[in-house]
């Protein structure tokens, strides 16, 4: 007998099947099971589906499965709906969603060889049962090592989620210790024989934590899911994870979608990090699919922050998530003392100079230095100077494939181009007039280390960044420096503003904040809300030097009601405020978004497609399709980037819509000379 199969394969994104064809077999095979099926000339991976009627494959095209992939256990059911509601909710195909989520190494390896790793791992441990049981039976069970007695707070939040039926928002001050409550929580699973699955937004924070959970949980096994594995670990790592061999998964957003049969929690740290974010191929929120993968599971889920996502907080507020506070920082330590210097009314620093740090600041910095205490100097910025200018002719270092300006770098003295990576030697004169006299404007983290290295001569000056960390390990021993104490200031873009635990740090400064004051993206304040509450959070963790430790904000705008929030560490205050301003904008979370990017050759081909998309979307009710517009970076690479934003009360309006109207659009494309791509992307979290 042959059986009809449908199969999830990788195939273009809105073709009409969705990504799923029809193929027979000798055998009844599961759904979940791996298959290789022949494409065309083409052979490739696939994961049989559900049998869904309405196949457009006729009779004579369907063609038979050509091998199986039984060594490894089918996918179950729940990873299946979480990749087929991902791939419904995002408007991508299941297969795309199903097989980009894969380890690629699964995809090359046969049933054979497949079959040895699955037999190598298994017999390298003890298996589920056999700890779980052994954990249910002595609950003071070697796990509990490392254990820290837990304060009324965290017993009352852990209390909490233990009945809670919603999701939980831990709402946690920085250093309140949120950590210590994912841990319980983890435990609790584990002692109920279950997998916890922690989601972090950085693989640079992963060591740590994994450094702490491997610590409480000695004879449990971890594992790691994140880009930064080889192949080779992904693989054996996400094996470890599906055959239920894993108990504790700890990964990027990419290990929201790890199969985990014994799935008994949820933990999404620092839930309102942008990197939860995909962006690219199917662009899913992690933080989002993980809220639904746990309600469909019936399991737990914790999101925690100090600053949750304000679509998080609505939720909250109607009472659909419910939060467990921690107010206090561990050992009782105030927070930081915000101090806002106004820039405006500093007094002129040498003329034509702008000043990078106010008197007071540096004064506060060598007081610093002087009780051998560590401060910490945030600037976004990376390189030495964001352009170089002609005072004689006004040429900037344009990037000539992209609308940004070439960084000038000037440890090895290059012009480079963050968003095309061009990178040239600085020029000795202008390139346009001769004139020799070219010089940087603004400031970098080069610059601004090499400034404090002169004003502060007896201090050891550290920098971290993108560039100071780019080989491998780098970061983590420049993290490592800081810790051991043998760095007096540590000047850093965003990258140090996050997770770390810095014992020695009693001074944070923002050193030039105030752009995204004004940004055009609705989520600027929010973004830099959530980053200077951070900042301020690696100031004075220790309780012992907490009372002295003080977070310094520089701006012209002093009397921002965002600066106004932070300098009385109120969170709720912020949010209430910039919700308000949402609803009356009608902007999220009080209406759905979804952005349909193009890129082309010139802007005109990308604006003309958009265009006649949105001709098409006319007749669609409910949802608003709002005009083409170049986007902040207009231009990448020589490519020409333009975007159309749909927007409507309703998600479920929005979803109708896309499902009908997305799959035309392919069908444009022809007529669209110099269109190379289009894509949407559904909750976009930069407009
Ligand atoms: P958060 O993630 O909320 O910023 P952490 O979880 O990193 O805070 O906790 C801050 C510090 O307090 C850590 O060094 C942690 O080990 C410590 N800590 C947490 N809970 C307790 C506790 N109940 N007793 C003692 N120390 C604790
Ligand atoms: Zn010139
Ligand atoms: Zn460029």
């Amino acid at each position: 007998m042959t059986e009809r199969l449908s199969v999830a394969v990788e195939t273009p994104r809105h073709s009409a099947v969705g990504g799923l064809l029809d193929y027979t077999s000798e055998q009844p095979l599961a759904p979940g099971t791996l298959v290789r099926v022949p494409l065309g000339r083409r052979e490739l991976a696939g994961v049989v589906w559900d049998r869904t009627p309405g196949c457009t494959a006729s009779e004579a095209e369907v063609r038979a499965v050509v091998a199986v992939v039984d060594a490894l256990p089918p996918l179950d059911a729940d990873w299946r709906a979480l990749v087929g509601f991902a791939a419904a909710y995002y408007q991508r195909g299941v297969g795309e969603v199903a097989l980009s989520v894969l380890p690629p190494e699964l995809r090359k390896l046969d049933n054979q060889r497949l079959a040895r790793r699955i037999k190598r791992l298994q017999s390298g441990f003890a298996g589920p049962s056999a700890t779980s049981a052994a954990s249910a039976l002595a609950p003071e069970h070697s796990d509990r090592q490392g254990a820290k007695s837990l304060n009324a707070e965290q017993v009352a939040a852990l209390a909490a989620l233990a009945t809670a039926t919603q999701p939980v928002l831990l709402h946690g001050v920085t250093g309140s210790g949120k950590t210590d409550v994912y841990l319980h929580a983890a435990q609790q699973a584990l002692d109920r024989g279950r997998q916890a699955l922690v989601l972090v937004p950085e693989i640079n924070l992963t060591p740590q934590l994994q450094a702490r959970f491997a610590e409480r949980f000695p004879g449990r096994q971890l594992v790691s899911l994140h880009s930064a594995l080889t192949p080779a670990q992904r693989l054996r790592h996400w094996l470890l994870a599906h055959l239920g061999l894993a108990d504790l998964v700890l990964g990027t957003r990419l290990a929201v979608f790890a199969p985990l049969p014994r799935l008994g929690l949820i933990v999404v740290d620092e839930e309102h990090d942008p990197s939860f974010k995909q962006q690219e191929g199917a662009r899913y929120s992690a933080r989002d699919l993980a809220v639904w993968r746990a309600h469909r599971a019936q399991v737990p889920v914790l999101l925690g922050s100090a600053t949750p996502s304000l679509e998080t907080w609505q939720r909250v507020q109607q009472g659909r998530y419910r939060r467990l506070a921690l107010a206090e920082r561990i050992g009782g330590g105030a927070m930081p003392q915000v101090r806002l210097v106004d820039m405006g009314r500093l007094p002129q620093a040498a003329e034509g100079t702008q000043r990078a740090l106010a008197p007071a600041l540096l004064t506060a910095l060598q007081e610093r230095v002087e009780r051998g205490e560590q401060s910490l100097l945030l600037l976004n910025r990376r390189g030495y100077a964001p352009v170089l200018h002609c005072s004689a002719c006004g040429w900037k270092s344009a990037c000539p494939h992209c609308s940004a300006w070439r960084v000038f770098h000037k440890q090895d003295r290059t012009l480079r181009c963050h968003h095309c990576g061009l990178s040239e030697r600085v020029p000795r004169a202008c390139p346009d007039c001769g004139n020799l006299d070219i010089a940087p404007i603004g400031r970098g983290t080069e610059k601004l280390q090499e400034q404090l290295a002169a004003l502060l001569p007896q201090a050891r000056v550290a920098r971290i960044d993108a560039d100071s960390t780019r080989g491998v390990g780098l970061l983590q021993q420049q993290l490592q420096a800081v810790h051991a104490g043998e760095v007096d200031v540590l000047v850093g873009t965003q990258m140090v503003a996050k997770g770390h635990d810095f014992r020695r740090i009693t001074l944070v400064a923002a050193v030039n904040p105030d752009t995204a004051l004004f940004s055009s993206d609705f989520r600027a304040p929010e973004r830099l809300f959530a980053l200077l509450m951070q900042s301020a959070g690696r100031a004075g963790r220790d309780a012992a030097q907490a009372a002295r430790s003080e977070m310094w904000v520089q701006t012209w705008h002093p009397r921002h009601p965002i600066y106004a929030a932070l300098h009385r560490h109120d969170y709720e205050a912020f949010a209430t405020a910039q919700l308000a301003e949402r609803r009356a904008a009608g902007l999220p979370p009080f209406a759905a978004l979804a952005l349909v990017r193009a890129d082309a050759r010139s802007a005109t081909a990308a604006a003309a497609f958009l265009q006649e998309a949105a001709t098409l979307a006319r007749g669609l009710d409910g949802v608003t399709v709002y005009p083409v517009v170049p986007p902040h970076m207009a231009r990448v690479a020589d490519v020409e980037r333009m975007q159309m934003l749909l927007e409507s009360s309703s998600r479920r309006v929005l979803q109708a819509m896309l499902a009908s109207w997305l799959p035309q659009l392919d069908s444009l494309r022809g007529h669209h000379k110099g269109l190379l791509r289009w894509a949407v992307d559904v909750d976009p979290l930069v407009i």
